[in-house]
């Protein structure tokens, strides 16, 4: 058994080694801590360790970490968390319905996928009076199990999302094939970066985007190579229960 710290060692390690192939600043990247294969105690102790991006991928699993850790000190109206406390990334796919639970927990949404969902992040946000970051999610790989944008979709959705004052873009997110090598999902990862260059060069946010959550246990490294700036580790940093 690996312990908690060993495996943060392990982790900074592979991205130090990762940086330096690639000529990048361990600055520049953010672990998001995935903590929705344990329970309350683990997370505690991932936070104890000093991470403080904690990733969570349905409410029905996050509602009893979310309620112990962060529950009665969270105050809405801030736009950050107080440092030292957890800062929430809602990774998974956000079912509309499921809005109103999320916003105001959650400090980011990387799974902005439809124009459903940012009218429901709007109106809720606006009642909190916040401004949520969401990163735009992408099927760059294609497969018909992703959730995300078609490549060729996300200019024309990003335009739209220009009506929705308080959703603030951030960057774009994509889930590589699960299954493979970590070296078949570098073309989806550089086709990430390519997508956000794209979006830049458009113009059609008000503001430029640097965001690219990519990367997760089996290709991390991979990601770091190809400009990931948000990498979501479950299972090589967080463990199991
Ligand atoms: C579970 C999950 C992760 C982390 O998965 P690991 O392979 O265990 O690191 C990352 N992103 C999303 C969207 C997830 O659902």
């Amino acid at each position: 058994m690996t312990t908690l710290s060993q495996r943060i060692e392990d982790v900074e390690r592979r991205l130090a080694e990762a940086c330096a192939r690639s000529g990048r600043r361990r600055s520049e990247i953010e672990l998001i801590a995935v903590t929705k294969y344990v329970g309350v105690p683990q997370t505690q102790a991932v936070l104890q360790q000093g991470l403080v991006h904690m990733g969570e991928n349905r409410w029905q699993d996050a509602a009893e970490k979310w309620n112990a850790i962060t529950g009665s000190r969270w105050d809405a109206s801030l736009d950050h968390a107080p440092s030292g406390q957890a800062v929430w990334h809602f990774i998974g796919s956000l079912q509309t319905n499921k809005v109103k639970e999320v916003i105001g927990k959650f400090t980011y949404i990387h799974s902005l996928d439809r124009l459903s969902l940012a009218e429901a992040i709007e109106r809720k946000a606006a009642q909190l009076d916040i401004k949520v970051p969401c990163f735009i999610q992408v099927n760059v790989s294609g497969e018909d199990s992703k959730h995300g944008l078609q490549p060729e979709e996300l200019i024309p959705f990003a335009k739209q999302l220009v009506a929705f004052p308080h959703i603030e873009p951030v960057g774009l997110m994509t889930m590589a094939p699960l299954d493979g090598e970590a070296e078949q999902s570098r073309p989806v990862f550089r086709g990430l970066r390519q997508l956000r260059d794209e979006l830049n060069r458009s113009a059609v946010l008000s503001k430029q985007v640097d965001g690219l959550s990519m990367g997760m246990s089996g290709d991390f490294e991979v990601a770091v190579e190809e400009g990931a700036t948000w990498l979501r580790l479950g299972t090589v940093l967080v463990g199991h229960s």
